[in-house]
Formats: C-alpha cells, structure tokens, sequence
C-alpha cells in the first residue's frame, strides 16, 4: 500500500525534513576528533527536542540512538556509543530521523574527521552525486528501477559497489513505508512514481565489494571485506512538473562546514 501525500502533508513532512536537516547540521558542528558518537547522538536529541519533536530512530524496533552514526567501514546502522571516539582520518555517516505534526523526515550525510584521503574523499564525493543522480529520476511517471540504475550506473562507471541487502523507503506517517526504493536496478522497471509519494533516497556504497554482514549487536552493518563505505541520504516528494522536490537539505550543513564541504 503506498500512499499518496496531499499538499498540506507535503508541507508537513517539509518541517520534518527541516528539523533533519538543522539537526545533521548541528552534529555538524561537533564532529572532530576525540568527539564520540554518543556525543553527536546528545546533541542531535536536544536539537530535535527543542524543536517539539520527537527522535524517530530512538526505539524504533528497539535501537537505542537517536542517530545512526556508521564509522568508516560500518555501511549503516552504527549504534552512538561513548567508547566510539572519532579520530582523524575517519569518515562517520550520521542519519536522522525527525516526528513532529504526525510525520517524519529522514536524512544522511557522510562527514570527514579531520584530515581524510583523497581516495575515501572521492567515495563521499561520488556518492553524494549518484544520490542526486537518483533524485533527478524521482518525477511523476519514472519508476524506482530508474533511480536505481542511475545511482548503480553512476557509481559502477567509477568503480565502486552498491549494497543491496538495504534500500530507501517511503517516508510519511510512518518511517519506512512502500515503495522499496533499491540503489541497483534496470530502466524502466518496478514501482511507477506517481505525484504525491514521498520516498527516501539513500545510496550506500563502497570502495570495495559490495557484500555486507551484520555484527553481533544486530543492528551493525559492515562491509565484509572491512573497506570504507559512504551514505547521503535526502527525503523527496514525487511532483509531476518535471522535478523532484527535496524536503530535507544539506544547505545549513554547508554553512557550517564551508570550505570543507564537499
Ligand atoms: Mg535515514
Ligand atoms: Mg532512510
């Protein structure tokens, strides 16, 4: 059962998505090295709960974080920990999820502590343009298959993989709701995106095979072969004027990180 948004919800799942996205950009501010990711997870909380909102991951299937924040190898799904100390050269993906007005917003963006090479900077470069690659595919009468392809094409061309054990989502009334929104897949294939549906992108890849596996905790998804992973994420509304409308942003992260912001 997907479901359609009208006007007013859309505006709804914008504040969401705005409140995502000053949160990302407060964990922004904090993120150096000797931060943990318990720290950024605090702060992430009190952003969203000044805002009269409510944290959507926090006891969501039972996780206990506000953020998911997925260090280095770690695809997606890292649980905020105080004895997870970010240091210089690491790559920390940070996701979010805000409730607020009966509906959330969900968004990802791949930070670098410190100094990183330019080898895991070109990963979080290429898969930040492949989830805009996908976004572009998001308009009334494209299917899922077509951002998939977009996103898997753009990625493969430059010799990484894309992870297929996890996908994007419809977001709305409930975090993740249909359409699947896979980041691998054929032209003109699947779910047809009509006006009205609110979807997740979110392409996860990586610098070596694409093969995950889930630690111990049962949240933790790792590569298996131990090699970096990236992850940006945005919530978008399907419209039939041609182009996709993007309800969270990476623009107050850009104002806190600058010249680094990539
Ligand atoms: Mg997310
Ligand atoms: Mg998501």
């Amino acid at each position: 059962m997907i479901y359609l948004k009208t006007e007013d919800e859309i505006e709804l799942l914008r504040e969401s998505g705005h409140i995502v996205a000053k949160a990302l950009a407060e964990v922004a501010k904090h993120i150096k090295p000797g931060v943990s990711t318990k720290d950024l997870d605090e702060v992430a909380e009190a952003y969203i709960r000044s805002c009269n909102a409510i944290p959507s991951f926090l006891n969501y299937n039972g996780f206990p974080g506000t953020l998911c924040t997925s260090i280095n190898d770690v695809v997606v799904h890292g649980i905020p920990g105080r004895e997870q100390v970010l240091k210089e050269g690491d790559v920390v993906s940070v996701d979010c999820g805000a409730y607020i007005n009966g509906y959330h917003g969900d968004s990802a963006y791949t930070f670098r502590v410190g100094e990183v090479s330019d080898e895991v900077t070109q990963l979080l470069i290429t898969t930040k343009a492949s989830l805009y690659k996908g976004i572009e595919q998001a308009v009334e009468g494209k299917r899922v298959g077509d951002i998939g392809h977009a996103v898997q094409d753009y990625c493969q061309r430059r010799g990484y993989t894309v992870v297929r054990e996890l996908v994007g989502h419809g977001v709305g009334r409930n975090l993740h709701e249909s359409p699947d929104v896979p980041n691998a897949g054929k032209r003109g294939s699947g779910v047809q995106l009509k006006s009205g549906m609110v979807i997740a992108i979110e392409p996860m890849i990586n610098m070596g095979r694409r093969n995950v596996v889930i630690e111990n905790d049962g949240w933790t998804v790792r590569t298996l072969d131990r090699k970096p992973s990236a992850h940006f994420e945005h919530t978008v509304a399907i419209r039939s004027n041609g182009e996709a409308d993007i309800l969270t942003s990476f623009d107050y992260i850009k104002e806190v990180l600058r010249d680094r912001f990539i």
